[in-house]
């Protein structure tokens, strides 16, 4: 067993108002996820992640918070949130919360505090500007949602700087208040007992916006006093970087020297992996992802990547070339209204590989195969589908699909009052979609979901051996890579079409090591597995253990 528990973790990703409903007013709340813990225990997860809980006005999801210290009302009380944490524990689940401290909602007491008085203690908790910045323009975020970086404020008669929305002004991280302010939250959360952070828009918190100074320049001396004093509290919290920058900068998000000791964030999303898995599932080649491994940021030992198919926001694709990004799109979103900011797609996974079972689990096969943790997205275990007739992100933020029953078994409310539409038409409804209709169902994708779970778990040196690719003389569509750890070896076979391939293997291992096939698509049928000729169906995978003749 490793060492860490976030390197053998499943996340899973919640949006707590979508989930489970208990109180009949049409949104999910803290009460609702406590009595789906068992069925979360039952697939195999290990950590929630829950999308913001506190008090906002929701113009963005929750990401814009008005209260740091609160619960939002509507999904329960700081009284749950410490139940869920006592019940998550019993079962083995860890919490993480979303810490959204770029920037507050224009809500929050402190910002209207500080535009109401230019006295105000809390006016230099935000980026101000007298004169109108020429570069108010730039740098904006949701191109198309939004138009300027830059926005005046009547009452304080002055421009303040926010780099999502209007809504959203930044906070001032160059205050020390500011900073003290935000230790003291992140200290009240852990008392509570959650287990860490999911740190949103990381490289933008730790950009300084001031005039003349470009924002280029980081100060990475928060992160590393979030990490020391998060640690201090909590010896075993961890804090999960959203941080979607060049590999060349990576590095700088778990360690204040490169290629030393791991003192900054423990854990990063790998986005870079997640938009070459698109890749090399439209191309149907392995190339993108064989040029991705080989390249991957070395961590310190004690870091781990996150990965994941889908999440919340649309699947970023800005670090592919044109070219890229418009294969992509072709494959999986050919519709406009499936894409979003000139840079993204807002599908769920199961719609964007034509809900065909055998590429569906091609896919997960590959994302728990890469070196990290993995991360779901609720409804991805079951291949919930998305409602393009939402706005924006919302497409892909529909109830969670319990039952085939009214409201999915989601809410007792009336369908208007639904905090969003539960999906009842098309491939993807509640009626053929759902958890307890798959519940019954041997072959269904949330069998086939807690099975990989617990397979993984079965192959620690997935999560933590050395990763590397094997890429002589083998079909474009295949990938085969490995992970060598001391307990042992594993090599993995994906076949990224739908042709079936033989692929020899010959020389990766000697006649030490017995080759022991512990998941794959079907049965190929060898009790003993012959690497000099391995069949590989359309779409399959193969997970093979290489252990030495004489171990157990
Ligand atoms: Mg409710």
């Amino acid at each position: 067993m490793s060492e860490r528990w976030y390197k053998e973790a499943v996340l899973y990703c919640i949006e707590v108002d979508s989930f489970q409903d208990s109180n009949g007013d049409g949104i999910g709340d803290l009460a609702g996820l406590i009595s789906r813990l068992d069925y979360l225990a039952r697939l195999g997860v290990t950590c929630l992640w829950l999308n913001p809980v506190h008090p906002s006005p929701h113009r963005d999801d929750g990401y814009d918070v008005s209260d740091y210290y609160g619960i939002d009302p509507r999904l329960g009380s700081l009284g749950d949130l410490a139940e869920l944490v006592l019940q998550a524990r019993q079962r083995g689940i860890r919490i993480l919360l979303d810490l959204v401290v770029n920037h507050t909602s224009d809500e929050h007491p402190w910002f209207q505090s500080a535009c109401n008085d230019p006295d105000s203690p809390y006016r230099d908790w935000y980026i101000w500007s007298d004169t109108e910045p020429p570069d108010r323009r730039q740098g904006v975020v949701f191109p198309g949602e939004q138009s300027e970086t830059w926005t005046f404020n009547e009452k304080a008669n002055a421009w303040y700087f926010h780099r999502f929305y209007d809504f959203q002004p930044d906070l001032n991280w160059t205050n020390h208040a500011v900073r003290n302010e935000i230790k003291k939250v992140m200290g009240f959360w852990l008392q509570l007992g959650v287990a860490g952070f999911r740190v949103d828009a990381a490289p933008f918190v730790l950009e300084q916006i001031q005039a003349g100074v470009d924002p280029a320049m980081k100060d990475f001396s928060i992160l590393d006093d979030w990490r020391q004093d998060t640690q201090w509290r909590s010896g075993d919290s961890v804090l999960l970087c959203e941080a979607n920058v060049p590999p060349t900068e990576l590095g700088k998000y778990v360690a204040a020297v490169a290629g030393g000791p791991n003192d900054r964030a423990q854990m990063l999303f790998a986005f870079q992996l997640n938009a070459r898995i698109w890749l090399a599932l439209a191309r149907q080649e392995a190339e993108p992802l064989i040029e991705t491994l080989g390249n991957l940021p070395r961590l310190p030992a004690m870091a781990q990547w996150c990965t994941f198919l889908r999440n919340h926001d649309e699947l970023d694709l800005s670090t592919l070339t044109d070219e890229q990004r418009n294969d992509v799109f072709r494959a999986f979103a050919p519709k406009a209204d499936m894409r979003i900011y000139g840079r993204g797609i807002r599908r769920r996974l199961a719609p964007m590989l034509g809900n065909d079972p055998r590429r569906i689990r091609l896919a997960y096969s590959l994302q728990f195969t890469m070196p990290g943790t993995p991360v779901l997205r609720y409804g991805e275990e079951i291949g919930m589908g998305e409602n393009l007739r939402l706005h924006g992100r919302d497409a892909i933020r529909t109830p969670m699909q319990w039952q085939n029953a009214p409201r999915a078994g989601f809410s007792t409310a009336r369908d208007k009052d639904l905090i969003r539409p539960v999906t009842t038409r098309g491939a993807y409804s509640m009626r053929d979609v759902n958890v307890e209709t798959q519940q019954r169902d041997s072959n269904s994708l949330l069998r086939w979901s807690g099975e990989l779970i617990r397979v993984l778990r079965e192959c620690p040196e997935i999560g933590v051996g050395e990763p590397s690719v094997i890429d002589a003389g083998l079909p474009r569509s295949v990938l085969v890579h490995r992970f060598d750890a001391p307990e042992g070896s594993i090599v993995l076979l994906h076949n990224l079409s739908d042709t079936q391939v033989t692929v020899e293997l010959d020389g990766i291992a000697d006649r030490t090591y017995r080759p022991l096939e512990v998941f794959s698509d079907s049965d190929y049928g060898a009790s003993q597995v012959d690497l000099t000729r391995l069949s590989l169906n359309g779409w399959g995978y193969r997970w093979i253990r290489l252990r030495r003749s004489n171990a157990v």
